[in-house]
């Protein structure tokens, strides 16, 4: 088996897999990713502070219709006592905690209400400070972007004529090789490594005598240890 044309392919393979992970790597686009995040967790933000809003805006509606519905209780209650005889103590004095108990009610409901009030207005000063903090993590993220694509147009040409380069050695190498190459390569990398000093030089794993002769007459082995392939 052609092992060194498989190694070339390696040699070059594995240069385009450095400067796809140099791409990646690259400070700018860590950056770009942050800010990414930062946004999204504003936008986040910005939803749970007007599903807040819309919440006390629906609590409000019914706080506002209990308040009318007790003032109108209140009004009947004050024309049943203009109706009542005012000797009967009883009843005068029944109704009165009626109107109390009302009057209480309100007074309870008022309060809720007033607080929603301070709740709102603290909500919307925070969503205005929300959307100002996502405007100008939106301004960094373009920023950041067009630095990004300017540093990796340059790099990612550079991949692109590599990757050409690794096509172009794709011929030379056994089909059956480049399939054991590519299979490997799904778990450790690099898939091919030399045997040195009677060890793979993947994993630095002493090999017994018949896998070593094996690989001196040309046979295809894998490490035992890490699955590599060892040539000679
Ligand atoms: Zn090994």
């Amino acid at each position: 088996m052609d092992f060194e044309s498989l190694w070339a392919y390696q040699t070059e393979d594995l240069k385009a897999d450095a400067i796809a992970t140099e791409i990646r790597r690259s400070p700018i686009r860590v950056k770009l990713e942050k800010s990414r995040d930062f946004i999204m967790e504003r936008q986040k933000q910005y939803k749970q502070i007007e599903d807040s809003i819309a919440a006390i805006a629906d609590r409000k509606d019914v706080l506002i219709h209990a308040l009318e519905n007790t003032i109108a209780q209140i009004e009947s209650q004050q024309q049943r006592m203009e109706a009542l005889d005012p000797e009967d103590g009883d009843a005068v004095a029944a109704l009165r905690d009626e109107v109390a108990r009302s009057r209480d009610e309100i007074r309870t409901l008022e309060k809720e209400l007033s607080h929603m009030s301070t709740d709102s207005a603290a909500y919307d000063k925070q969503l205005r400070s929300v959307r100002l903090d996502a405007a100008k993590a939106k301004q960094t993220f373009d920023q950041l972007k067009t630095d990004y694509e300017n540093e990796s147009k340059v790099r990612k040409e550079e991949l692109e004529q590599q990757r050409a380069r690794v096509r172009n050695l794709e011929s030379t190498v056994e089909p059956s090789l480049m399939a054991e190459y590519l299979a490997i390569k799904k778990h450790t990398t690099p898939p091919v490594v030399r045997l040195q000093y009677g060890q793979c030089s993947g994993c630095n794993t002493s090999l017994p005598s018949a896998t070593l002769s094996k690989i001196r007459n040309g046979a295809l082995v894998e490490c035992e240890t890490c699955g590599r392939m060892i040539i000679q």
